[in-house]
C-alpha cells in the first residue's frame, strides 16, 4: 500500500459529481486527471464584480476612452423587449438606472434574458460599457447579470478559468468547488513553518480556497504569493534531489590526462578568456570524483562549440567517446563539418549519424562504436540528432554526451533527462543565457558555465524598432538586401492553427492572475505574412516554415535557404533558426512585443555572421509603454546575460523553466505560477528553504516529509508530461 492510497486527491476526477465521460475527456485536455489536479487548477483571471461604480463614474471613464469591464448595481426601469433584428441575431433590450444616470442594456442572442429580467428589480451588471458621443448616451453590451436579493451575498471576485471545448466557466467553478470540498481533509501543509513565517505566507488550505473563491483582492494576492513560492520551492527541491540522485562516481571515466596543448595549436583562433574559464571548469569536473552534469550557456556566436570541442578532445585523449546531439539534422551536419575540420588533423575520427544516413554506413558507424576507442582508431566523436538516443549506439565506451539545445528547452531541468547519458559526463549547451539571479539561486543544484564575452572583432548589428506604417519601407529594404545578393529572415510569433481563443468570460475579466504582456493589437500570423510578402515581392523566392511541418519538410526548406535557393525565409520560432547562414543580413520580427527578450536577442544572433553589415528590425504596433520599453532594452543592449536578467524581472523565469510557449500552451504546467513570478527575492528565498529541506533530509525519508514526498512525486510526473 502506498502512503497516499485512499487519498481523494489521487482519485480520478470523474468521481466528482457532474463529471461524465464527455466532461472527463474535455478536462483531460486541460491536464485535469485527478481530483488533486482540479484543486490545483488555477484561474487565469478574475472578474472584480464587487468593485461597483455609479453610472456617472462609468460614463466619465468611458468618455476618457475606457470600456471596462465595470460593475454596477442598477434598477431595471422598463420590461425587457426581445426581437430578431435579422435571422440568427436576437436582441434583448432594457433600460436601467441608478441615482446618477441611466443606461441602455442590450443582450445579443440571449432571448431567455427577457424572462429573467424584470422591471423595478435590482441587478448587478458586469460588462463593457460604451459612451455614444453623438447621442450622449451610455450603453452596456451583453453584461453578466445577477439578481440582487435580500439576504444573498453575491461573490465579489469571480474566477475565470482556462477552458476547453465542452466546458463552461460555470462548470469549472462548480468543479473546483466540489474538488475543494472532496479534498478538504487533505489540504495539508508541506512548506516548512519557518518559510511560512519568514515570508508571511498563509497555509495551503487557505491559499487554495482563496485562489478559487477569493474573499477580496488582497486575499487572492496573498494566496497567489504563497502558491508561487510553493512552486518555486518544489522546483528547487526537485532540482536538489535530482542532483543528489544523479551524483554518480566518475569511476573509470575520470580524466587523468588533461594536456590541451595540441588542441590549442589545432584551433584556428585563440580562446577568449571566458571560453578558457569554461574549458577549465569542464576539465575540473571531468577530472573529478563525480560525473559532470553541466550547462554551458552563452550568447549565440560566443563560441560554445569550441568549448564543447575541448571537452570532446579531452575525452578522446583519455580514450572515451563523445556523442554530440543537435536539435536538427542541418545543425548536426554543421557540427560534424566543424568537428571534422578541427579533429581530422589530430587523428580523431568524427562520424555523422542521422535519419538520412544509409543503412550500410549506419551499420559501419554502429560497428565502429563497438570497437575499443583509442586515439587514431575507431570513431571518437559521433554527431547526430536526438535520434541518437534511441539508436542502438553502444553506450559502453561513451564518456561524454554533449547536447546542443540551441532553442529554449527547459534548460534548468534538462541535464538529467537523458537515460543514455546517465552514466557519462554530460554537457548541455544552451543559447538561452540564464540570468545570474537564477544561476545563483540554483547554485550547487545545477552547474552552469557562462561564456560572457564574444570573440573579438564581431560586427555590431543595427537594431530598429518600427511600426506598421513602415511596411512599404520594409519591403523596399528586403528588396535592396536581396538585390545585393543577401538573404532575409522574417519571424512571426505563431501560425494561425496554434492560436487559441480567449476563454469564455476571459475577455471581460479585469484582474488577470498575473499581469502578463497581454496585447490587444491584432496578431499577424505567419501564413498571412508569407502570403503578403509573396504578393509584395513577386520577384523573390520566399520559403515558409512553421512548427506544424513535418521534420523532413522543415529540413528541406531550411536547406534551400542555407543553399541560397531562397531569398526570404518566413518562419515561426517554433522551428529551429539555428542554422548558420552567413549570407543572411536582415531579420525582421513581426509582433515583436510577443517575444521574450532573450528570445529576440537569440534571434538577432542569426544575422551578422558574415562580413556584410546586418540589421535586426522589430515590428510592433503595441502602444503599451512597457512593451516599448522592453523592445528598447533589446535595442540598447548586446549582452545576452543582461537582457536575460531584465527579462526575468519583467516576465518572470518562465522562459528558463519550460520550452517556448510551453507555459501558455500547457496552461497547467507546474511552473504556471512560478514562471510568472517577478520577485527575485522570492526566488532566492525559495532556493534557500529548498536547500535547507534537502540538506536536512536528502531523500525525504523522515516521517514528517511523507506527504511532501508524495506531492513532489506528483509534481515531477506533471513536469515530465508537460515537457513532452
Ligand atoms: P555558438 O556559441 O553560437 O554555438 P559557435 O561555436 O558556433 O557559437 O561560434 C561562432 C563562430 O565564432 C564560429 O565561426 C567559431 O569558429 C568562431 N569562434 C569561436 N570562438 C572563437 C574565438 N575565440 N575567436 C575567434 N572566433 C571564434
Ligand atoms: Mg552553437
Amino acid at each position: 500500500m502506498t502512503e497516499t492510497a485512499g487519498s481523494v486527491c489521487e482519485r480520478d476526477v470523474s468521481v466528482l459529481k457532474g463529471v461524465g465521460p464527455a466532461k472527463r475527456e474535455a478536462l483531460g485536455k486541460l491536464g485535469i486527471e485527478t481530483v488533486g489536479d482540479a484543486v490545483r487548477f488555477w484561474p487565469r483571471a478574475y472578474q472584480n464584480r464587487g468593485d461597483t461604480k455609479t453610472l456617472s463614474e462609468i460614463a466619465a471613464r468611458c468618455r476618457a476612452g475606457e470600456t471596462g469591464p465595470f460593475s454596477a448595481i442598477l434598477t431595471v426601469s422598463t420590461e425587457p423587449q426581445g426581437r430578431y433584428i435579422r435571422k440568427g441575431m436576437h436582441l434583448t433590450t432594457a433600460r436601467a438606472f441608478d441615482e446618477t444616470g441611466t443606461v441602455a442594456v442590450t443582450w445579443f442572442n440571449q432571448p431567455y434574458m427577457a424572462n429573467r429580467i424584470h422591471a423595478a428589480s435590482v441587478y448587478r451588471f458586469y460588462g463593457r460599457f460604451e459612451w455614444n458621443a453623438q447621442y450622449k448616451r451610455l450603453s452596456l453590451n451583453s453584461p453578466l447579470t445577477e439578481a440582487v436579493e435580500e439576504g444573498v451575498t453575491l461573490p465579489a471576485i469571480v474566477p475565470v478559468y482556462p477552458i476547453a471545448a465542452g466546458l463552461t466557466q460555470r462548470f469549472m467553478a462548480e468543479l473546483t468547488g466540489r474538488a475543494l470540498e472532496a479534498a478538504r481533509g487533505e489540504l495539508w501543509e508541506i512548506l516548512p513553518s519557518e518559510a511560512l513565517e519568514d515570508l508571511k505566507l498563509p497555509a495551503y488550505a487557505y491559499a487554495v480556497r482563496q485562489i478559487h473563491r477569493p474573499d477580496s483582492v488582497e486575499a487572492m494576492e496573498t494566496a497567489k504569493r504563497r502558491l508561487v513560492f510553493e512552486e518555486l520551492w518544489l522546483m528547487f527541491l526537485s532540482m536538489a534531489m535530482t542532483r543528489a540522485e544523479t551524483k554518480r562516481q566518475s569511476g573509470p571515466l575520470r580524466l587523468t590526462d588533461t594536456d590541451m596543448t595540441e588542441f590549442r595549436e589545432a584551433l584556428p583562433f585563440t580562446l577568449t578568456g571566458a571560453q578558457e574559464r569554461c574549458v577549465s571548469e569542464i576539465l575540473t569536473d571531468m577530472a573529478g570524483e563525480n560525473l559532470m552534469n553541466r550547462i554551458l550557456t552563452g550568447d549565440v556566436g560566443s563560441g560554445k562549440t569550441a568549448v564543447a570541442a575541448a571537452a570532446a578532445y579531452a575525452a578522446a585523449r583519455n580514450g572515451f567517446r563523445t556523442m554530440v546531439m543537435a536539435p536538427t539534422e542541418i545543425l548536426a551536419r554543421q557540427h560534424a563539418e566543424d568537428f571534422s575540420r578541427l579533429f581530422g588533423p589530430l587523428g580523431i575520427r568524427v562520424a555523422l549519424l542521422t535519419g538520412s544516413t544509409k543503412k550500410k554506413e549506419r551499420d559501419a558507424i554502429l560497428d565502429g562504436m563497438r570497437d575499443q576507442p583509442r586515439m587514431g582508431e575507431g570513431i571518437s566523436v559521433l554527431i547526430g540528432t536526438h535520434a541518437l538516443l534511441t539508436e542502438d549506439v553502444e553506450a559502453d565506451s561513451l564518456g561524454l554526451c554533449v547536447i546542443d539545445e540551441q532553442h529554449r528547452f527547459g534548460v534548468m531541468q534538462r541535464a538529467a533527462l537523458f537515460e543514455k547519458a546517465r552514466d557519462v559526463h554530460s554537457l548541455v549547451m544552451s543559447a538561452t543565457p540564464i540570468p545570474r539571479t537564477l544561476t545563483l539561486a540554483a547554485y550547487g543544484m545545477i552547474d552552469v558555465s557562462r561564456i560572457d564575452e564574444l570573440p573579438k572583432g564581431r560586427q555590431r548589428i543595427d537594431t530598429f524598432i518600427v511600426n506598421e506604417s513602415y511596411r512599404d519601407r520594409l519591403y523596399a529594404f528586403i528588396r535592396k538586401q536581396a538585390a545585393e545578393g543577401h538573404q532575409v529572415y522574417v519571424v512571426c510569433p505563431a501560425v494561425e492553427e496554434t492560436e487559441t481563443k480567449p476563454a469564455e468570460g476571459e475577455e471581460m475579466a479585469n484582474l488577470p492572475l498575473f499581469d502578463m504582456m497581454e496585447e490587444s493589437a491584432p496578431m499577424k500570423n505567419a501564413r498571412q505574412t508569407a502570403d503578403e510578402l509573396a504578393r509584395a515581392l513577386p520577384e523573390l523566392n520566399i520559403g515558409f516554415v512553421h512548427g506544424r511541418l513535418k521534420a523532413a519538410d522543415k529540413e528541406r526548406v531550411m536547406t534551400a535557404f542555407a543553399d541560397h535557393e531562397l531569398d526570404v525565409l518566413v518562419s515561426t520560432t517554433v522551428i529551429e533558426v539555428g542554422v548558420n547562414v552567413p549570407n543572411a543580413t536582415l531579420m525582421i520580427v513581426e509582433n515583436a512585443e510577443r517575444f521574450g527578450l532573450s528570445q529576440l536577442h537569440q534571434l538577432r544572433g542569426r544575422v551578422g555572421r558574415g562580413s556584410a553589415k546586418s540589421y535586426f528590425i522589430l515590428v510592433s504596433d503595441s502602444e503599451k509603454p512597457e512593451a516599448q520599453e522592453r523592445l528598447r532594452a533589446v535595442k540598447s543592449t548586446t549582452d545576452g546575460f543582461e537582457i536575460a536578467e531584465y527579462d526575468l524581472e519583467q516576465r518572470g523565469p518562465g522562459d528558463f523553466f519550460a520550452e517556448n510557449g510551453g507555459i501558455r500552451q500547457h496552461g497547467q504546467a507546474n511552473f504556471r505560477l512560478a514562471a510568472l513570478c517577478r520577485d527575485p527575492e522570492m526566488i532566492e528565498r525559495a532556493s534557500f528553504y529548498a536547500r535547507r529541506t534537502a540538506e536536512d533530509d536528502p531523500a525525504l525519508e523522515k516521517p514528517e516529509n511523507r506527504r511532501l514526498r508524495a506531492r513532489l512525486a506528483a509534481f515531477g510526473r506533471k513536469t515530465e508530461k508537460t515537457q513532452n
